[in-house]
């Protein structure tokens, strides 16, 4: 594998990780949950551990509605108990994604009718988070893949049998997490694809007046707005928070000289294009490298 076609691996920081799940119009209940599984999880945190903050977090909004408590309060045993909950034959956790699927549907959530589908930015996460990759070949029997909350559950079950409910009262408070990313571009925000023999280079442009030079992108929890310099606001599926955070790394600050950071937070202005990693790219895949 070319490892140019690579960032410098983007370690999954606690703070920014938590970042993706606040946007600043995050509900109260949802960021309770966040905060109390970034406590739990900050003192055994790793690269890697996303799911496991996200299936945590899950399960503790869960847990509060049910018992109708804050999720700051909700026991090690009950975590223990949904987190080891029924598995299927394939070993995914059926009983706690029914669990977090039907507290999201009351809580609003997700609303589908027969002709449109609504869900909200936590929704999406937890699509994300129990996706299982299936092959598309009709005739294929290959069985889908696990989800990434299977592996998660694993992974908290292991953490959770350690700790004891006088350890998780005494843990040091949740970091900070980092606040939403104004980028301002004086020139274009390209998004790179390739693979294969092939390779995409577009740019993203205002829905309203196509105008697509100059502009803002703000990153604010897992979403993303484009702003073009008359001031539309446009939201392109094929831009997404992590990508667009990865792709900040190369770029040095033109008003600090200081190099920038996928934990960026405020406002940072480029001086020329900002190239981002299209949303069908692996996250870590190098915007700059490689085609172009
Ligand atoms: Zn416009």
């Amino acid at each position: 594998m070319n490892r140019q076609h690579f960032t410098v691996p983007t370690e999954q920081q606690l703070p920014v990780e938590m970042g993706y799940l606040l946007p600043t119009n995050a509900l109260q209940d949802w960021a309770d949950a966040v905060t109390r599984a970034a406590q739990l999880l900050a003192p055994a945190w790793g690269d890697g551990d996303r799911p496991a903050l996200r299936t945590l977090t899950f399960t503790l909004y869960t847990l509060g509605h049910e018992h109708g408590q804050p999720a700051g309060d909700v026991a090690l045993d009950a975590m223990r108990d949904a987190l080891s909950g029924r598995k299927d034959y394939d070993g995914e956790p059926m009983e706690l994604k029914d669990r977090i699927r039907a507290v999201l549907e009351t809580q609003g959530h997700v609303s589908h009718t027969d002709r449109t589908f609504k869900e909200t930015a936590v929704y999406r996460i937890y699509r994300d988070l129990t996706y299982q990759w299936e092959p598309r070949e009709i005739m294929s029997d290959m069985g889908a893949g696990p989800s990434h909350m299977q592996h998660a559950a694993g992974r908290l079950t292991g953490l959770l049998a350690e700790l004891d409910d006088v350890q998780a009262a005494g843990l040091p408070a949740a970091p900070t997490p980092t606040g939403p990313v104004t980028v301002k571009v004086a020139g274009k925000v390209f998004l790179i694809s390739y693979g294969g023999g092939g390779a995409a280079l577009q740019f993203v442009q205002c829905g309203e007046c196509e105008q697509h030079h100059g502009g803002s992108v703000l990153v604010d929890g897992s979403n993303v707005t484009f702003t073009c310099g008359n001031g539309h606001a446009t939201n392109d599926r094929r831009l997404t928070a992590t990508r667009v955070r990865n792709a900040l790394t190369p770029y040095v600050s033109p008003a600090t000289g200081v190099q920038l950071t996928a934990g960026a937070e405020g406002e940072v202005s480029l001086g020329g294009d900002l190239r981002v990693a299209r949303d069908d790219m692996m996250e870590t895949a190098n915007p700059l490298g490689g085609y172009f």
